[in-house]
């Protein structure tokens, strides 16, 4: 919430500047279990609004683990389940950035989850055995993509909620160019992409969230035609026995992410890559997480670390 409301100020004041030609059209709405804002900043268009929110509503719908009609629980009641072909692209995509990703990243984590979700309720920490036998579910290696098929070895569970607003965002930039839109934010939970620039062709400015304080920012990058990403611990996780613990998994260990890492923000022209990319990040840690970015053509971070300094990566273009 404070993010979006960043974000509506850093809106406002465009307007204000102004950027826009006419008052820019928004929407927004409780969806994929956050509140989700697009907004169009050279178009009128309310049909082409209500078709993106529309749109969006429909891939949660398709991609929710706790939706009973989804694909996604439809390969969670198991055996070798049919989904649309946009699903199995996604699981295609996802299991094969857990290889990129030495295994940081994984769609498989659904048990640990509902693992660490019942050691909340319970307020107590989950026993060694309890800990193995989730973990012996998880593990890219357990899901098979053949064409539009999947099957998930017996126990394994998807959970999307790393990728899927990433990917749902994607859609929905593509949505707004095909219809004529170039000049537009979307939001969903402080996932973004900025679809195009301002109207007036000068970049989008967009707050990055201090974790220590998030009514204040740590930096503000300025982007055009680019998803901006973050993953942090201090917006949701587990609270048990007094103590915090990160709602983003180690898939390797079973463990919620402790590590060097406050947040993980990317910024790449892919909002799917940026998601998968700012969870894994913040898995990896500092240094193996530096490296991967470093590694990859068009895509930057802002890394803030647990001893406050803040990293941000060549291609960021930070506004003073
Ligand atoms: P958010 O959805 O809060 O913006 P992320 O994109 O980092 O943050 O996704 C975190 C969610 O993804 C968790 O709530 C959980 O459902 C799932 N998850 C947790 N750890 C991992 C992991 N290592 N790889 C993939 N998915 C994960
Ligand atoms: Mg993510």
């Amino acid at each position: 919430m404070k993010r979006l409301l960043t974000l509506c100020l850093l809106a406002a004041l465009l307007c204000f500047c102004g950027g826009c030609t006419g008052a820019p059209l928004s929407r927004t709405a409780m969806l994929l279990d956050t509140t989700c804002t697009v907004t169009l900043y050279d178009s009128t268009d309310e049909a082409l609004l209500t078709s993106c929110m529309t749109a969006i509503a429909a891939d949660e719908q398709c991609w929710s683990r706790t939706d009973p009609n989804s694909d996604v629980s439809a390969v969670n009641s198991g055996g070798a389940v049919t989904v649309s072909e946009d699903t199995a692209a996604l699981l295609a995509t996802s299991l094969e950035w857990s290889t990129r990703t030495d295994g940081a990243f994984d769609i498989t984590t659904a048990a640990l989850t509902a693992l660490w979700q019942t050691a909340e309720e319970q307020n107590r920490l989950p026993d060694n055995a309890t800990l193995q036998k989730a973990l012996d579910t998880v593990g890219a290696g357990k899901v098979t993509v053949d064409g539009n098929t999947v099957t998930c070895e017996d126990g394994t569970q998807l959970d999307l909620g790393a990728v899927a607003k990433g990917a749902i965002a994607d859609r929905a930039a593509a949505l707004l160019k095909d219809g004529g839109c170039r000049s537009a934010l979307i939001d969903l939970g402080g996932n973004i992409v900025a679809v195009g620039s301002k109207p007036d062709g000068t970049p989008f400015h967009i707050g990055i969230a201090d974790p220590q304080n998030p009514d204040a920012l740590v930096t503000t990058v300025a982007v055009t035609d680019m998803a901006v990403v973050t993953s942090g611990s201090y917006e949701r996780g587990y609270k048990i026995a007094d103590a915090w613990y990160s709602h983003i998994l180690d898939p390797r260990t079973g463990h919620p992410v402790s590590n060097d890492l406050l947040s993980v923000t990317i910024l790449s022209p892919s909002s799917t890559e940026a998601d998968v990319l700012s969870t894994a990040c913040f898995v990896l840690g500092y240094n193996a997480a530096a490296a991967l970015i470093d590694s990859l053509p068009d895509t930057d971070a802002v890394f803030v670390l647990a001893d406050g300094r803040v990293v941000t990566t060549d291609g960021v273009q930070t506004v003073f």
